[in-house]
């Protein structure tokens, strides 16, 4: 079994490295090797091509992709279309053409249709459309799904996907503009801590969201690839009863990173009520 993952040097290709390390290189039989764009463009089929036939696998992890938090989806809609349509198609044929028996893909729980009931299950990715927001995003990630089944209809593939939450972790992307939640919490309170300022958080925190850490999901996407049969794809995530606001992922932030200035800032407020500018 030699496993070829894509977008290996991201968040969750990373935690993937990590687990795979800590069973000293996978199980018995296993070689594991893991790209990130310097290996290869994904984007140009001619590189796609070229590294799945150097490298010869019989099994893919594919998480490369163009991801990004909500202003980032906002501003490139076009490009999170058209960059993910070409990787995704690029990558599944190329895997077909060296005979992989298995692909692992990932979509994101972002893809779900906006109008929706809960719980949200695997049967209802297609259902409606996205939220506007990030349509590119969501439409090309959807897809996916539709390639795994042609792939399967036509040639038999078990090509599948899982369906992750927000991840959190080590190796993210922690741009305040452009990343996730969580990374971007931590950015902007670490800032806040530096330069004593106080943090401010957009909205009004009470939506509610899923978080997954990076290496639970890493062992998750083992699971998948070793045990997990089907081409339906498959919700990884925590249960309902663990979603949390965005306020209190900010307040656990705010712990974790021991940041009490704005605290300070209030208790300095009310001592210097008179005086202070108002
Ligand atoms: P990252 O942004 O951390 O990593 C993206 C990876 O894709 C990097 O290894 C990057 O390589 C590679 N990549 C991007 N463009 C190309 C390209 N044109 N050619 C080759 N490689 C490319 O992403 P995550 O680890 O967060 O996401 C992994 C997967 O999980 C994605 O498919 C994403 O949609 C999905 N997902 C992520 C969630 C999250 O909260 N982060 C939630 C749900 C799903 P390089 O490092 O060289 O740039």
């Amino acid at each position: 079994m030699r496993v070829l993952v894509t977008g290996g040097s991201g968040l969750v290709g990373m935690a993937i490295q990590h687990v795979v390390k800590e069973e000293r290189g996978g199980y018995e039989g296993e070689e594991w090797i893991f790209l990130s764009s310097k290996d290869a463009n994904l984007m140009s089929m001619k590189e796609t091509r070229d590294v799945f036939r150097k490298h010869q696998p019989t099994h893919v992890i594919h998480l490369a992709a163009m991801v990004g938090g909500l202003f980032k989806n906002l501003k490139c809609n076009l490009d999170f279309w058209r960059n993910n349509i070409h990787i995704n198609d690029n990558v599944l044929q190329a895997a077909h053409e060296v005979g992989v028996v298995k692909v692992v893909s990932c979509l994101s729980t972002c893809i779900f249709p906006d109008k929706t009931t809960y719980p949200i299950n695997e049967t209802m990715i297609h259902n409606g459309p996205p939220h506007e927001s990030n349509f590119g995003y969501a439409y090309a990630k959807r897809m996916l799904d539709v390639h795994n089944r042609a792939y399967f209809e036509q040639h038999g593939h078990c090509y599948t996907a899982v369906i992750p939450t927000n991840v959190f972790g080590p190796h993210d992307n922690y741009s305040i503009e452009d990343g996730h939640v969580v990374p971007g919490l931590i950015h902007k309170t670490y800032i806040a801590k530096k330069e004593g300022k106080p943090l401010v958080v957009w909205g009004s925190g009470t939506p509610k969201r899923q978080f997954i850490y990076s290496l639970d999901l890493a062992r998750l996407f083992l699971w998948v690839l070793r045990e997990y049969p089907e081409v339906d794809p498959i919700i990884l995530s925590v249960g309902e009863e663990d979603e949390v606001s965005i306020k209190e992922a900010a307040d656990t932030v705010v712990q974790a990173l021991d940041f009490k200035a704005l605290k300070e800032t209030c208790e300095w407020f009310v001592a210097n009520y008179d005086t202070a500018r108002k």
